[in-house]
């Protein structure tokens, strides 16, 4: 798993412009997606081969007891509560306040692990800066500065140092893995339960923590598969029930950890911002999708036609590539096509795409409509291998390919993608200039 650094500080001290750089080096995978919109909160980053999440809690107010500033207060204790790692802001040029004291204690209370970061601190001797903050006594701190970029590399050296780089999981893609996921009160448990039927639950043996997902081994049709609850069930005699909340945290994990993620609508109610961030946290990740757009039951045709619609307005990424399904989780209908889709998109997201193939294909595209001359070069495209799975990465070999437009990028990745018939699973296209 993906270590999960939780950035908390009082507001003011830097922590989205952090967040920003912690989180640059992301996959150009979604470099130009249109209508997608990122969640400023949750993010992916990666240092060297060590990937890694990050949440800005935005503001932590301690004391605080109702109202919304309540609320942000639970969200952000219970982000710490599944984090990794805190990292603790504060601001270097204003100095220790009593409010970081506040903090420094309730964050000692938890027991989390702790990196003390002064931000702020460019032009100023690390050493002088940071002497005031030990009396918070978190240990030695990191002086930064997040606008600058000073010290932020070694910074997430140090946070990620305990954390061994994960190792290649063998049985990863060796069969579905199936998250679902979405917001609370879309269905989600009422899904799985209906996925899951009178199916015999194979291994069924973690508790509940709040982050963790439950792994839930079944076998349709002689094939194996896994699910990854989100939602939280546990058995009890016959019954299964809830019982966790809602966590942003683990939803991201079990998306991390899937290769096709089934996302949750819920048709009897808006398509919402949350909606939106999970469903572009999952292309982010490069996840293979299939969506379920549940309460199917009890609408009329123009409540149909208007939730179709606002999906297209606020969606409009899915689009191109993922499988819709209409269903009632809490009737079983529509639940039929779910599973020939997930395995299609899993098919997709892991196919083995031949080099030959690949360059014939790259060949047809590039006569049928060459790469725009770009300035006194042309690109000129030669062959084309596979780079990577689960997205697909296809790499294309050839000259001044720096000068290939990404509406050109795009056209390829359309190509590919129908002549694979990659339907279900992001895809990624590359391109590598010889000498
Ligand atoms: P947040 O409320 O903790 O998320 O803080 P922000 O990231 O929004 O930053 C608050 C203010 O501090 C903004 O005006 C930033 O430009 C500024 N700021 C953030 N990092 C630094 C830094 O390293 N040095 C300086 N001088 N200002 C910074
Ligand atoms: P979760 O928080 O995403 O796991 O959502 P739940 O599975 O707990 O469902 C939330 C509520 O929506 C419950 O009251 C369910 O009975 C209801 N619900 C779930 N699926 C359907 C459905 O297909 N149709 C209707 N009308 N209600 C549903």
């Amino acid at each position: 798993m993906k270590p999960t650094l939780v950035l908390v500080g009082r507001p003011n001290v830097g922590k989205s412009t952090l967040f920003n750089r912690m989180t640059r080096s992301r996959d150009a995978i979604v470099a130009d997606i249109p209508g997608l919109t990122r969640d400023r909160h949750y993010g992916h980053g990666r240092m060297g081969d060590k990937p890694y999440l990050v949440v800005d809690t935005g503001g932590f107010e301690p004391t605080v007891t109702e109202g919304i500033l309540h609320e942000m207060a639970r969200q952000t204790r219970q982000a710490i509560d599944e984090a990794d790692l805190v990292l603790f802001i504060v601001d270097g040029r204003t100095g220790l306040t009593p409010q970081d004291k506040i903090i420094a204690e309730q964050l000692r209370k938890t027991g989390r692990k702790i990196l003390l970061v002064v931000n702020k601190t460019e032009g100023m001797a690390s050493s002088v800066v940071t002497a005031e903050f030990h009396e918070l006594g978190l240990g030695d701190p990191c002086a930064v500065s997040a606008v600058h970029g000073d010290n932020v590399n070694e910074l997430v050296e140090l946070a990620l140092l305990d954390f061994p780089q994960p190792e290649e999981d063998e049985t990863k893609d060796k069969h579905p893995k199936i998250a679902i996921v979405g917001r609370p009160n879309v269905g989600k448990s009422t899904l799985v339960n209906t996925l899951l039927g009178e199916e015999r639950v194979i291994a069924f043996d973690q508790p509940g923590t709040t982050r963790n997902s439950i792994y839930i081994d079944f076998e349709r049709n002689g094939r194996p598969y896994t699910l990854i609850d989100t939602a939280g069930l546990r058995r009890r005699g016959k019954v299964l029930e809830t019982i966790e909340k809602f966590s942003v945290v683990k939803t991201l994990q079990a998306v991390e950890d899937a290769n096709v993620v089934v996302l949750v609508l819920d048709a009897s109610s808006e398509i919402s911002d949350q909606d939106a961030h999970i469903a572009g946290f999952i292309l982010e990740a490069g996840r293979a999708l299939v969506l379920a757009i549940n309460k199917w039951d009890g609408l009329d045709n123009y409540q149909r036609d208007t939730i179709k619609s606002e999906i297209a307005r606020k969606l409009p990424f899915l689009l191109n590539f993922a499988k819709f399904h209409y269903i009632s989780a809490l009737r079983g209908t529509g639940i039929k096509g779910l599973l020939p889709s997930i395995d299609a998109a899993y098919a997709a997201a892991t196919a083995q795409l031949s080099t030959p193939k690949l360059t014939r294909i790259l060949m047809a595209a590039v006569e049928k409509q060459p790469p725009p001359r770009a300035g006194v070069s042309r690109p000129k495209l030669r062959y084309a291998h596979q780079g990577g799975s689960n997205p697909p990465l296809i790499v294309i070999h050839g000259n001044a390919l720096d000068h290939v437009s990404s509406t050109y990028q795009r056209y390829l990745e359309n190509t590919f993608r129908t002549a694979f018939q990659l339907e279900g699973t992001p895809l990624r296209v590359e391109f590598k200039t010889g000498r």
